[in-house]
């Protein structure tokens, strides 16, 4: 016990709070997000092969919990997708991790995400990279987006609500695409927004059952990769998969 808390809980025994006996230094093994959050990171993304440092910092900073609604709270650092409302979810912590790294992000990268969602991926991206532009298809996600990363003083963020498959509204390139939802096959609006050398992440495949690709630009046209099988939600757009 140190000599500052001898003294308060003589100062509690001055105050008539006597008889208590209180060890200021006890720490129970509490179950904290901030103790979850820890376990995330060591169990189900170090443990599965996620190596990549600022993935790694940036999920273990990040409060999950502020993007589930209220009744999933409990379950935020849970080993798996989670409602968002809409129909929608919250990507697996593991997946959002295994993505954000495949998009080997560094602080110049400017970054268009197809289905903002929760913003808990969003949040991800803005913390590796310079600039982020996301775009989401129903406005009730993306406002609730925009207030969670507002609260959290997250401002290198544009938000768009429509239809991602056709690529972010004004012409541009990005450094790197992410598709938070299934796609049929990658969209040729956005191969273009992409710039030459860059990387596109998306979840490619039929309704159900996808692969993860992972398609760097190279004179123009996609190389692509597979990383592995994942299960998404359906993108739906123009060029994406009818309601
Ligand atoms: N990264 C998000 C995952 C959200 S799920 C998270 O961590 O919370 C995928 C999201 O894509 C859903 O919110 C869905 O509404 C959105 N979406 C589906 N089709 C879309 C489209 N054509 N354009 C933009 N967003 C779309």
């Amino acid at each position: 016990m140190t000599l500052s808390n001898v003294l308060k809980q003589n100062d509690l025994q001055k105050s008539g709070v006597g008889g208590i006996i209180i060890d200021m230094d006890y720490e129970p093994a509490e179950n904290t997000f901030e103790n979850q959050r820890h376990k995330m990171v060591e169990q189900d993304l170090k443990g599965r092969g996620i190596g990549e440092a600022g993935v790694l910092s940036a999920m273990r900073r990040l409060a999950r919990e502020e993007f589930v609604p209220a009744a999933y709270k409990s379950q935020a650092y849970a080993d798996g997708p989670l409602p968002i409302g809409m129909g929608q979810t919250i990507s697996q912590p593991y997946i959002v991790g295994l993505m954000t790294q495949e998009l080997r992000l560094n602080n110049f990268c400017e970054v268009l995400e197809v289905g903002t969602g929760s913003g808990y991926q969003t949040a991800i991206l803005a913390r590796l990279s310079k600039r982020v532009w996301t775009i989401e298809r129903f406005s009730e996600l993306s406002a609730g987006a925009q207030a969670v990363l507002g609260r959290l003083g997250i401002n290198n963020v544009e938000f768009y609500v429509g239809d991602g498959s056709c690529g972010w509204p004004e012409k541009r390139k990005f450094d790197r695409i992410i598709a938070t939802a299934a796609l049929p096959e990658i969209p040729q609006t956005l191969i273009e927004q992409l710039g030459e050398g860059g990387i596109i992440v998306a979840p490619v495949g039929e309704s159900g059952s996808q692969e993860l690709v992972v398609g760097v630009k190279k004179e123009g046209k996609l190389i692509e990769r597979v990383v592995c099988g994942v299960r998404f939600v359906k993108l739906i757009g123009e060029y994406a998969f009818e309601e």
